[in-house]
């Protein structure tokens, strides 16, 4: 921390007690379960509080950290300067009205694909046994079982650093593969909004379990990870690269590509989050090596890393 704990601790004086933490440890914000602390963590539960913290940062040139629900970072060990703002535990409404899912974009996936089973309501199957929440999927156009969220989503709204909500629509979304315009803009991701098709609700039961089955079959779900590391490169897939140079179950110290799924890089235990940025580092020069293909992390490394470890990228 480098401004001092008592001077957040005045300046962020007015926040609810129990929903703000000063030097607080990160692990159990993500799913690697890996970074340092926090100077200041904040879990807020209304559009107003976010603006509140911010216009604290602005006044005080205070950097700001924006998370979902940890499941596509590496925190740094050295932790996270300034206020960390955490949306999956309290900013998670979630609502249906007609065929529209609306939601607070610390909503995990499964909440939204839950309540619109409930309502019989078809195209968010896929998303149920992705483990983020509804800004962090909008963000990076999550993916799975040939349906991505660019299918289902109509509109988002974020807040600026300068106080302003905007409404997106449709293609203003920019979305690729694994991209949105949100990579590029800096915002906080307020809610979003669903259409979805009316359907069976057995038969959305049915593919929600369906794809629950193959996921247990083919990824390690029950290790600490943050699901695929790098992104899939052109033509090709990053999963079978890295098999094929020979890595697949390749471990150092508690850090390793998994033997279930090469794609994942899973901490055992007792890794820090610089063993793990270590590993990445390895099985990208290795895939390179072998095959002249630059593999690009998807996950986001967040906090304050030093400049020499992360230079590999
Ligand atoms: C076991 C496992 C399986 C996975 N399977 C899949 C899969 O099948 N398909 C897939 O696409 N992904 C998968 N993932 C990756 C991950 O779940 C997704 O990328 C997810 O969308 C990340 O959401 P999050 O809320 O956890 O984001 P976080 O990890 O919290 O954040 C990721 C990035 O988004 C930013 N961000 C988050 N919320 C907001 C917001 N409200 N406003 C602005 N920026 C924000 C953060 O600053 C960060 O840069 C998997 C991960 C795990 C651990």
């Amino acid at each position: 921390m480098n401004k001092s704990g008592s001077f957040y601790q005045e300046l962020f004086a007015e926040l609810p007690k129990n929903r703000v933490f000063f030097d607080y440890e990160m692990k159990n914000f993500s799913t690697f379960k890996v970074g340092g602390k926090a100077d200041v963590l904040f879990l807020p539960e209304n559009i107003s509080e976010i603006q509140d913290v911010l216009a604290i940062c602005r006044a005080n040139s205070i950097p700001f950290q924006v998370l979902g629900r940890g499941s596509n970072i590496l925190i740094s060990d050295r932790g996270i300067r300034g206020l960390t703002i955490y949306l999956g535990y309290n900013f998670t409404k979630v609502s249906c009205e007609g065929n529209h899912i609306r939601a607070q974009s610390g909503a995990s996936l499964a909440s939204i694909s839950a309540l619109a089973a409930r309502n019989n309501l078809s195209g968010l199957e896929f998303s149920a046994g992705i483990p983020g929440s509804v800004g962090g999927a909008v963000l990076m156009n999550a993916s799975a079982y040939d349906s991505e969220i660019k299918d289902v989503l109509i509109s988002s709204s974020y807040l600026t650093p300068h106080d302003e909500i905007i409404t997106l629509n449709g293609a203003e979304h920019q979305f690729d593969y694994r991209n949105s315009v949100y990579q590029e803009i800096p915002a906080i991701i307020l809610e979003a909004d669903f259409v979805l098709e009316e359907g069976n609700r057995l038969e959305i039961y049915g593919k929600i379990q369906e794809f629950q089955i193959k996921r247990r079959a083919s990824q390690p779900i029950d290790k600490y990870s943050a699901g695929s590391a790098f992104k899939r490169p052109q033509g090709n897939y990053a999963s079978k690269l890295i098999a094929d140079a020979g890595l697949k179950g390749y471990r150092k110290m508690d850090v390793g590509v998994s033997a279930k799924h090469a794609g994942f890089i899973i901490n055992y235990g007792g890794a820090s989050a610089s063993d793990i940025n270590r590993v990445f580092a390895h099985v990208k020069s290795v895939v390179e090596a072998e095959y002249g293909i630059s593999l690009e992390p998807e996950v986001k490394w967040i906090g304050d890393w030093p400049e020499e470890e992360i230079q590999w990228q």
